[in-house]
């Protein structure tokens, strides 16, 4: 394949500034063998939180890890339920399936494409035991009506911030909002290892002690197992090279800031496409930056011959993927979900992008949509 005109996402651009400072971290963790846990990882842990303004925060093997072990920190398990939107990646739900609990559905904003919180309380029973609103492409969920339903409920509520790091909420920070959070750090996403690495934050230290143990094979002191728990570490290099970048995250964030702002004035009034708003009480951090059209696919063939890098975030709904058939749901459940499946199309978003790529992206979405392929 030819190589990209505009990339989806480019690594390379982001890493090769810091290379040498990543590689010297790296080095010092082979100096003293801190591969599994340790040292590194604490000091990762003791930054991650201070940036998430919560008081703990425990590094994990990667984001979905982080969901299932705050999960079972909370004491989710057999028989209950918990809700969430079925517009996410895959691992929310299957972090609440994993925990021996039930995912129930509640349908997204057609704005803000994260929980309608309109719709919650009508999905309440009396199985249900926390709600897990998904921070979708990097913007926060309506974090304070979710927590005055949880409060009346007595719910739980876990922040998937697997797409928010550094996302904020009126004067708060994603991570800090609810009783706890997964974030992944999944090398795509706005902070990314250089491998898999997860983290989980929360203000409860009860309850990160707890989730520890789940990390550690059950274990609070070695080889004395309390409760069956699960190999959930960190690895020392990730937290090594996580530790190096957290430090660059908020320029990266801003820089996904720009290059939205430039697509959302560039495209604005564009008949056929739908843009990405960022709600008034939103830090938006861009980890997706997603359009709608009607005609995808001839919209995403125009680019992809073109050399533009376009995704789905995400094509297929998790209430309609086939291992939750046994759910029950057909098509027209959640049409808010379904409609945005339909139609997102995610533009190449980085830090690095510059106004000529954007440009580029912009002017052959503009001839594309104008040739009819939009409306
Ligand atoms: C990436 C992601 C996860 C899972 O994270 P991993 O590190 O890949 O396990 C969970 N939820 C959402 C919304 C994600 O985007």
């Amino acid at each position: 394949m030819a190589s990209s005109k505009v990339p989806f996402l480019d690594l390379k651009a982001h890493h090769d500034p810091i290379r040498q400072e990543v590689m010297a971290a790296m080095s010092e963790v082979i100096d003293v063998n801190a591969f599994a846990g340790g040292p590194f990882v604490a000091r990762f842990e003791a930054a991650y939180a201070k940036f998430c303004q919560a008081a703990h925060c425990i590094g994990v093997g990667n984001g979905t890890d982080a969901l299932w072990f705050a999960l079972l920190g909370l004491g989710v398990g057999p028989g209950d339920e918990v809700i969430t939107v079925p517009m996410t990646f895959m691992a929310t739900a299957e972090a609440i399936t994993y925990a021996g609990a039930k995912p129930v559905f509640v349908d997204i904003d057609p704005v803000t494409y994260t929980i309608d919180v309109t719709k919650i309380e009508a999905a309440i029973t009396p199985r249900t035991k926390a709600i897990l609103p998904v921070h979708l492409f990097g913007q926060c969920a309506d974090m304070d009506p979710i927590m005055e339903i949880a409060r009346r409920h007595n719910l739980f509520v876990v922040e998937d911030a697997a797409q928010a790091q550094g996302s904020g909420y009126r004067n708060r920070q994603a991570g800090s909002i609810g009783h706890v959070a997964g974030f992944s750090f999944y090398p795509g996403k706005n902070l990314g290892a250089w491998g898999e690495a997860g983290g989980i934050t929360t203000n409860d230290a009860a309850l990160c002690a707890r989730m520890q143990m789940f990390r550690e094979h059950g274990q609070a002191k070695k080889y004395y197992h309390d409760v069956v728990g699960w190999n959930g570490r960190m690895d020392g290099l990730q937290a090594a090279v996580l530790s190096v970048k957290l430090k660059y995250l908020d320029q990266a964030n801003a820089g996904r800031r720009r290059a939205a702002q430039r697509y959302n004035q560039l495209l604005a009034g564009t008949a056929g496409l739908i843009l990405p708003v960022e709600a008034p009480y939103a830090h938006h951090i861009y980890h997706i930056y997603a359009v709608r059209v009607k005609h995808r696919a001839a919209v995403m063939q125009h680019l992809g011959d073109r050399g533009i890098g376009c995704g789905i975030h995400y094509p297929v709904p998790v209430h309609l993927q086939k291992a939750y058939a046994d759910l029950g749901h057909k098509p027209g459940d959640f049409p808010v979900s379904e409609a945005c499946a339909e139609s997102f199309v995610s533009l190449p978003m980085f830090p690095e992008l510059t106004d000529g790529q954007i440009e580029t992206v912009v002017s052959e979405l503009k001839s594309c949509l104008a040739a009819g392929a939009g409306a």
